[in-house]
């Protein structure tokens, strides 16, 4: 048996014989083991032990509920601390029957110099059983149950509020951490509401959110006025609910806003602009080439980037301005202002600060952006249509070359619907069949013959009549149509060059290819799948493309260009000279011809040394060379004397129909053209 020591100052008055036959139950319990360690022989009857090792032998962990258990705890800590004593009301069970106790509990130390409780139960024979069960109740439930006089000062606090709040004398003004949810309990309190708010309150764990309701009442002894406030703690559910509204309006990578933000609290922002006559500007900023960089770099460098560029964007900002991540590389910031000419120095200012160069990851990156201005009330009063008329100032500084800003323009309304007027006529015009195939022959510069024709795409609209691909490849390019319509392209030029096979002018077909087209991975299997249906053989069909589809870092072009050589099709760069003009890369690819812009030809004079570079190379790596867009005599004359090889333009023809072309291929047709085009080769006459 443990002796526990009764160092108090009632051990000078009573010895341990003394206590042990005290009438009043007494006993010490270990916390830590749930075990009683000390009891008179009164606590023994108490709990009804045969002797007092039996009863040491007890574990009441079992006995303890979780809110007493902590409560008990509560009590170690601050009577160890501060010497504090407590008291609660129990129902214990002597001899089987419930019997109400008045329960004083301290700290007690114990022999290894750990704090233990000391509990001195004293029956109190006059409480009513409705009384009995309610205090056992109170003991039991995690609820803050707390009386106050009507200026706040504390009259009674049940078990679990005193263990929370820990000081038994703690005013209701101390518990709330904001001035203003005391305020508001006070006034409702006052005017005989009954007030329920979750507030955040200082317990003695510290800051913790509460749903507290408060009423009038009176107190019992006095019959004061008072109000009573249950509490429980909700702490756990308010840092969800917190978290689930920061996922929602908070961008995860950035810790900016996001559009979800935007969308539900930037009109109220617009609202108070338009009461305020405050001018709004509106800056969608998008990074530009932002999925090339996603796609050569990987997406944690992207990520990295956009990361670097919203921190950027945040130290331009003043303290009222506003700023989002609206998704993927588009930022918007909104700030008042008061002339334009300050925020050309903004997007000035902010462009340059993206396009220095940044450390993201491994690598040294300098990234470029466009921005979209859009200015409230001028561009429009509401959030949609601000937001969708920086959509589309931001796309009109992209089209202008990107780096660089733009204000939005009413044109650019009208431009975007003639846009999707212009989609949806073109979803109707593949659907209906409304293009044709035009031909335009590509001749040789000596011998005038026609030797191949280049296929051109026409749009027979039903009332605009013949339109041009400069009008329309855009459009069926950004809305995919592109992939059907050049399947359609393939079957019609390989069944064209079986009909002039059939009728004797067995010419090549050249046909142009958009990059949508030869970026998919099953362009070369469904071109030779559409071209085997029209039975032309692949040597009959040459493909053109421009050079800035060679140069893509994120595709190999080489390996498709190599599948189309081994399939038997030649191969032309297109308008060369207006890219990258990088004539090394030429070599490297399967490349049959070089088709020199017509730009180039346009001005012979100026750029006759480039014209010859090109005509050199290509002279030097064995490929032909196509002059194109050639109007007058005097290019076809230099050309011819500078040994190009072919020549397209409208000297020749403008491009036809397929029977006009066959046309154009009877040798009277070819004898009249020689008889009127230069025989001679002598340039001092056509300089002079
Ligand atoms: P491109 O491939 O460079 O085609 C040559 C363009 O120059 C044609 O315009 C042709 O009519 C025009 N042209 C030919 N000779 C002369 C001339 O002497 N002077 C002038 N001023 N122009 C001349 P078109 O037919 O309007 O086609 C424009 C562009 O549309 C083509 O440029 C090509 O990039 C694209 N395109 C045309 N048809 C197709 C097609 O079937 N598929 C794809 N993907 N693009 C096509
Ligand atoms: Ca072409
Ligand atoms: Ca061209």
């Amino acid at each position: 048996m443990t002796r526990v020591p009764l160092e108090r100052s009632d051990k000078k008055i009573f010895s341990e014989s003394d206590l042990m036959s005290l009438s009043m139950p007494l006993w010490v319990m270990d916390l830590d083991q749930s075990r009683l360690v000390w009891a008179n022989d009164a606590a023994r009857k108490l709990w009804q032990a045969e002797s007092l090792e039996e009863l040491y032998s007890r574990n009441f962990e079992a006995d303890i509920s979780n809110t007493v258990a902590s409560r008990l705890e509560h009590y170690r800590t601050a009577s160890h601390e501060s010497g504090q004593t407590f008291k609660e009301l129990w129902t214990l069970y002597p001899e089987g029957k419930p019997c109400a106790y008045q329960v004083q509990i301290s700290g007690h130390p114990l022999p290894d110099g750990r704090i233990g409780l000391r509990f001195e139960a004293n029956p109190d024979s006059n409480r009513l059983p409705e009384q009995i069960r309610s205090a056992e109740a109170l003991n039991h439930i995690p609820i803050c149950i707390s009386l106050y006089d009507m200026d706040g000062e504390p009259l009674y606090k049940n078990p679990a509020a005193l263990e929370t709040y820990g000081d038994a004398m703690l005013t209701l003004r101390g518990r709330f951490v904001k001035r203003s949810d005391y305020d508001k309990f006070v006034r409702g309190i006052r005017k005989g509401r009954s007030v329920t708010k979750i507030c955040e309150v200082q317990t003695d764990k510290g800051k913790r959110w509460h749903e507290i309701t408060g009423r009038r009442c009176f107190d019992g002894p006095t019959g004061q006025a008072a109000c009573i406030l249950t509490e429980s703690d909700v702490t756990e559910l308010k840092e969800k609910e917190n978290r689930v509204r920061y996922l929602a309006h908070y961008d995860m990578l950035t810790g900016l806003h996001n559009r979800n933000y935007v969308n539900s609290h930037y009109p109220e922002m617009i609202e108070l602009a338009f009461r305020g006559n405050e001018r709004l500007v509106f800056m969608v900023v998008g990074l530009d080439h932002f999925k090339s960089i996603n796609e050569t770099l990987g997406h944690p460098t992207g990520d990295a980037l956009l990361k670097h560029v919203a921190s950027l964007l945040q130290l331009s900002l003043d303290e009222d301005d506003h700023i989002a991540r609206l998704g993927g590389d588009e930022f918007v910031i909104v700030r008042s202002f008061r002339s334009t000419a300050e925020l050309d120095v903004c997007c000035q200012t902010l462009l340059a600060a993206i396009n220095s160069e940044c450390c993201v990851g491994d690598h040294i990156l300098s990234a470029n952006a466009s921005i979209g201005l859009v200015l409230f009330p001028e561009h429009g009063s509401d959030l949609p249509t601000l937001l969708r008329h920086c959509d589309l100032a931001l796309h009109d500084a992209k089209d202008s070359g990107r780096n660089t800003y733009r204000f939005y323009r009413p044109a650019l309304q009208q431009a975007a619907l003639a846009k999707r007027s212009l989609e949806k006529d073109l979803a109707r015009a593949v659907e209906n069949g409304e293009f044709v195939l035009y031909y335009q022959p590509r001749v040789d510069c000596q011998s005038q013959k026609v030797v191949s024709a280049e296929a051109l795409m026409r749009w027979q609209h039903p009332e605009r009549g013949l339109v041009f691909p400069g009008e329309f490849i855009g459009a069926l390019e950004d809305t995919g149509l592109i992939h059907k319509v050049g399947d359609w392209i393939v079957d019609r030029a390989g069944r064209d060059q079986r009909t002039l096979s059939r009728n004797g002018y067995n010419i090549p077909i050249s046909i142009n290819i958009s990059p949508r087209q030869f970026e998919r991975s099953d362009f070369v299997n469904r071109l030779k799948a559409g071209l085997a249906k029209t039975q032309c053989p692949a040597d009959c069909i040459e493909i053109e493309i421009t050079e800035s589809m060679l140069m893509g870092e994120t595709f190999d072009a080489k390996s498709v260009l190599m599948d189309l050589c081994r399939a038997g099709f030649s191969i032309a760069v297109d308008d060369f000279g207006t890219g990258y003009s990088n004539l090394a890369y030429i070599q490297e690819y399967p490349i049959t011809s070089l088709k020199v812009d017509r730009s180039f030809v346009n001005m012979i004079e100026e750029q006759s040394s480039v014209i010859n570079l090109i005509l050199s190379l290509c002279r030097l790596i064995g490929i032909s060379a196509v002059a194109e867009g050639v109007e007058t005599i005097d290019q076809l004359a230099w050309l011819r004397m500078n040994h190009c090889d072919q020549y397209q333009g409208f000297l020749y023809s403008r491009p036809v129909p397929l029977e006009k072309l066959q046309e154009l291929m009877t040798s009277s047709h070819q004898l009249m053209m020689k008889s009127r085009l230069p025989a001679t080769l002598d340039s001092e006459v056509i300089w002079a």
